[in-house]
């Protein structure tokens, strides 16, 4: 299907003939210890720790680093008193190292509990979360459902209600799949058990705004591990309620598997204007690094052009034309250099996240793609002559010659944003074409 074919707010967003996505879903915002979610506030990244809680210096070093990459709340898990009594400790540290991200408690079966015997717990953390399936058991659940829900209002937290198909209200489900066999025509069993996911998630926040939770208290997810599941859950969700709404493919995997059905599902849903919060559940590797899930939340929005995080590196993806792998390391280089710089640059240089570098392998697209960037070489492919136009602002600027074409580019990108962003002053594009590449 070509995009005369489809419904032209499909092809064209919201139908004005620009490209982009459908406007946004208008939510009820959300005050989280200060970071807005919901509402007209821009799409919030988050992430979650998998340290153990009680280990104070390994989860406040987790945090640290996830707060670090961008992750703007963190959730840990507080599963046993020695996790509750650390989390006052741990926000206490986090505090004194100037790491204000907020915290969410990650609640399941004994959270009533630990709240009610851990205040410093409750009053540190800025939000609660609770799955529905994972309160209690029979008539306990709503009871301890509610406790949770008083002790929120009570310390004028806000409330994430998660459910997740792997721990979904069974009572609920029953009830639902007997009410399906008994009708005249019964809906699939998935499309069953869609319905009791989206059912949990809307009664228990009807029932916290009963027991008295403001509505901008309440944030909800309803996450499943299959891409069209996931999809069909919030597209439904949004449709039934205004509540704002976290984002996240639970259990996504391992490596780019976990990366492309995450990136696949929230874009979809993000492009339809759902979606207030994000989190990437990677499965790390043994030993990896956790901060990469902030980062491929923060590129998910940053290519749909919600959000602007770090300057984006064009790299062509090599070919034929050129046998050196000299603009692959360069493409590598700057970009590991922007990551490492990024902390400080942020301070330093306002504005710098909207810098695009071209990094080109050689004539046919290298010109043309580097005068789209800020700042660009095409270095040369192979049997072009050994020189490597730079292109600045759209403009050729210099051509570099020699062994040292790769350390000379990046000297003249530090220039640039010097020059450009240094002091706070123009964080404008100075070429025009570089935001619309
Ligand atoms: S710019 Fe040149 S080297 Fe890079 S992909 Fe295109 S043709 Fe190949």
């Amino acid at each position: 299907m070509d995009a005369a074919t489809l419904a032209p707010e499909a092809a064209f967003g919201d139908g004005s003939g620009e490209a982009g996505p459908l406007p946004r879903k208008r939510t009820v915002q959300v005050d989280v210890d200060g970071v807005k979610v919901g509402g007209d506030a821009p799409i919030v990244v988050q992430s979650m720790t998998n340290t153990d809680t009680a280990d104070v210096d390994s989860t406040v070093a987790q945090v640290a680093a996830l707060a670090r990459a961008g992750s703007e709340i963190v959730r840990i898990t507080v599963d046993r008193p020695e996790a509750a009594a650390a989390v006052p400790h741990i926000r206490e540290r986090l505090e004194r190292r100037g790491i204000r991200v907020p915290l969410v408690g990650d609640f399941h079966y004994i959270g009533h509990k630990l709240l009610a015997d851990h205040p410093a717990c409750a009053e540190a953390l800025a939000k609660y979360r609770i799955n529905p399936g994972n309160v209690g058991f029979k008539d306990k659940r709503d009871k301890q459902f509610g406790a949770i829900v008083e002790l929120a209002a009570r310390h004028g937290k806000a409330v994430r209600i998660g459910v997740n198909w792997g721990s979904l209200d069974q009572e609920l489900l029953t009830a639902l799949m007997d009410e399906n066999a008994a009708s005249a025509r019964p809906r699939t069993a998935a499309a069953i058990l869609r319905e009791a996911i989206i059912r949990s998630a809307i009664l228990s926040a009807e029932r916290a705004e009963e027991i008295g939770l403001g509505r901008d208290r309440i944030i909800l997810s309803a996450k499943v591990s299959q891409v069209q599941d996931l999809i069909a859950v919030y597209r439904d969700l949004a449709r039934r309620c205004d509540y704002a709404l976290h984002l996240g493919l639970t259990e996504a995997g391992m490596g780019s598997k976990g990366i492309v059905a995450s990136s696949a599902a929230l874009s979809v849903l993000l492009q339809e204007g759902i979606g207030d919060t994000i989190r990437i559940s990677l499965t790390p590797e043994p030993g990896g690094d956790r901060t990469l899930e902030v980062k491929v939340a923060q590129e998910i929005l940053q290519t749909m052009g919600f959000r602007t995080f770090l300057p984006v590196v064009a790299a062509c993806p090599g070919c034929g034309r050129t046998t050196s792998t000299v603009f692959q390391e360069l493409a590598k280089s700057i970009e590991a250099h922007i990551g490492e710089r990024m902390p400080v640059w942020r301070e330093t240089y306002p504005g710098v996240e909207k810098l695009k570098v071209a990094v080109m392998g050689c004539i046919v697209n290298g010109p043309g793609e580097s005068k789209h960037a800020d700042i660009g070489i095409s270095l040369p492919g192979t049997g072009e002559s050994p020189s490597a136009p730079v292109f600045i602002d759209g403009a050729k600027a210099l051509t570099l010659r020699g062994p040292n074409i790769a350390a000379e580019f990046k000297a003249l990108v530090e220039d640039y944003i010097e020059r450009r962003f240094g002091g706070g002053k123009d964080a404008a594009p100075a070429n025009p074409a570089s935001d619309a590449a």
